[in-house]
C-alpha cells in the first residue's frame, strides 16, 4: 500500500544514517566525493553507474531532497537547483533549440514573464503568451515550433486556477510537453502530474521549505513523455549525444527496472537535465538549503491546511469590509475559479490572494504602512503573514493600464495568509483598514 501524504513528506528520500546512526538527515558538505577505484570513477563519468562526483552534479543532502519532492509530485526522479527559476532555465534548457518556441500562460508568475520573455531570448528561445484557459487560444498559438506549453497550477496574484486537462490535452494532440510550475500550490494541494502534466517546477523557497529562510528550486520528470517517437522535436533527449559517448538519453534511461517489482521507469529527462543542463549551466542547490528545505517539508501539509484555512477566514472578512471593492481568492464560494480549485485543489486553494481597495493606490500605501503583523515584502509562502501593494513596488514602472493588464492594478493589494492565529491576522488588518 502506498503511504499516506503526511508519513511520505516526513520520510521519503531519507533513512537513518547507515554509518553514524544519525536521525536527521545528515548535512554532507563538501564538494567532492572519492572514487573507490579507478574503474569506479569511470563508470560514474560514463553514467554506466550512479554515485557522487562532485557536489555541482549531485550530493546526499540534495539527493534525499529529490527523492522526496520526486515522491510527493508522484514524477520518477527528481532535480534540485539553486532556485526556482533556475529549475526552470534546466527544463526549458533540455527541450528547448533555437527559434523554437514556448506557449505560456499569460498569467505567470511576474518573474517567469521576465525570464521566458526577455532573458530566454538570447539564446533565441521564442514565447507566446496567452490565456491559457481559453482553449482555442492555446489552441491558435500551437505551431511546429512549440515544444513546451508552460503553466502554473494556481497562478500568481490572480488566483487563477489552470484547467490543466484542458491544456494537457492540446500538448498531447501536438506531441509537445507540458510543463507545470506547482510552487503556488505545492504538492499537497495539488498534484499536476495526474492532470496530464510530463514536468513540473518547483520553487522550494515558497511553501515547500516554508519558513522564509532558503531559496531552493526543484525539477520533476513525470517519466512520461514518449521522446523517442517525438525525437525530431527533442534532440537532446532522443538522438546520440556525442559529450556522452553517443549517449541517447531516452534509450539508455527511458525503462529502467526501478519500479515495484522491477517495473520499468523513465527518468530520462531527469538524467538529460543533471548530466547536461546542471553539469554546464551549474546552478547547483546548496546542501545546507537542501537541509533546510527538507527540515521545512516535513510539515507540508500542517501549514498547508492552517495556511489554507487562515486564507479563506482573512478573505472573508475582508469580502464583508465597507472600504474594499472586491475579493478574489478561488477558496471563496463565489469565485470565478472556485469550480475549477474543488477539481485541482480540493484540498484548498493555497493561501495568495488579492483584494481591491475603493481608495485606489493612496490606500494600499497606506495600507502597508499601517499594518504591524503583516511584513512588507517581496514573498510568498513564507511561515509569516506577508503583504505586497505590486502598484507602488513590483508593478511601480507601468503605466496604469499596464498594471491592470498584468493583475496589479492600483487599488491591489496581494497578502500571503501565514499560519499565526486568524484572529490576530484579523484584527492586524482591522486595524490597519481603520486608518485609510
Ligand atoms: C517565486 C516563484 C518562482 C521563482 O522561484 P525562485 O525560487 O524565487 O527563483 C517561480 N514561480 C512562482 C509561482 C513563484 O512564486
Amino acid at each position: 500500500m502506498t503511504q499516506g501524504f503526511s508519513t511520505r513528506a516526513l520520510h521519503a528520500g531519507a533513512a537513518p544514517d547507515p554509518v553514524t546512526g544519525s536521525r536527521a538527515q545528515p548535512i554532507h558538505q563538501t564538494t567532492s566525493f572519492v572514487f573507490k577505484d579507478a574503474e569506479h570513477a569511470s563508470k560514474l563519468f560514463a553514467l554506466q553507474e550512479f554515485g557522487n562526483i562532485y557536489t555541482r552534479l549531485g550530493n546526499p543532502t540534495t539527493g534525499a531532497l529529490e527523492e522526496r519532492i520526486a515522491n510527493l509530485e508522484g514524477g520518477t526522479m527528481g532535480v534540485a537547483t539553486a532556485s526556482g527559476h533556475a529549475a526552470q532555465l534546466l527544463a526549458f534548457h533540455v527541450l528547448m533549440e533555437p527559434g523554437t518556441k514556448i506557449v505560456a500562460a499569460k498569467q505567470l508568475y511576474g518573474g517567469s514573464i521576465n525570464q521566458l520573455g526577455h532573458a530566454f531570448k538570447k539564446f533565441g528561445w521564442r514565447v507566446e503568451f496567452v490565456d491559457i484557459n481559453d482553449g482555442a487560444a492555446v489552441e491558435a498559438a500551437m505551431d511546429d515550433t512549440v515544444r513546451v506549453i508552460f503553466s502554473e497550477s494556481l497562478a500568481n496574484p490572480g488566483g487563477v486556477v489552470t484547467d490543466m486537462a484542458q491544456v494537457a490535452a492540446i500538448a498531447k494532440k501536438h506531441g509537445v510537453v507540458y510543463m507545470v510550475d506547482n510552487t503556488m500550490a505545492s504538492p499537497y494541494l495539488c498534484q499536476p502530474l495526474q492532470h496530464g502534466a510530463n514536468i513540473v517546477v518547483n520553487s522550494l523557497t515558497k511553501f515547500i521549505g516554508g519558513h522564509g529562510n532558503s531559496i531552493g528550486g526543484m525539477l520533476v520528470d513525470g517519466g512520461n513523455f514518449d521522446w523517442k517517437a517525438h525525437a525530431d522535436k527533442y534532440p537532446t533527449m532522443a538522438t546520440p549525444q556525442a559529450y556522452y559517448n553517443d549517449l541517447n538519453f531516452a534509450e539508455g534511461f527511458g525503462a529502467l527496472p526501478l519500479g515495484p517489482d522491477g517495473a520499468a521507469v523513465d527518468i530520462a529527462f531527469a538524467i538529460a537535465a543533471r548530466a547536461f543542463s546542471l553539469r554546464d549551466l551549474g546552478p547547483a542547490l546548496s546542501p545546507f538549503n537542501a537541509f533546510m528545505i527538507l527540515t521545512g517539508c516535513e510539515t507540508l501539509p500542517l501549514r498547508m491546511d492552517k495556511h489554507c484555512a487562515n486564507a479563506t477566514a482573512v478573505a472573508e472578512y475582508l469580502s464583508g469590509h465597507e472600504k474594499v471593492s472586491w475579493v478574489q481568492y478561488a477558496g471563496l464560494a463565489g469565485d470565478k475559479y472556485h469550480a475549477l480549485a474543488q477539481t485541482y485543489c480540493p484540498k484548498g486553494a493555497g493561501a495568495v490572494f488579492t483584494f481591491g481597495l475603493k481608495g485606489g493606490h493612496e490606500a494600499g500605501v497606506k495600507l502597508v504602512e499601517h499594518v504591524k503583523l503583516f511584513s512588507h515584502l517581496a514573498n510568498i509562502g513564507d511561515t509569516r503573514s506577508l503583504i505586497i501593494h505590486p502598484s507602488s513596488t513590483t508593478h511601480s514602472q507601468l503605466s496604469d493600464a499596464q498594471k491592470t493588464a498584468a493583475g496589479a492594478a492600483p487599488d491591489t493589494v496581494r497578502l500571503s495568509v501565514g499560519i499565526e492565529d486568524a484572529a490576530d491576522i484579523i484584527a492586524d488588518l482591522q486595524q490597519a483598514l481603520a486608518v485609510i
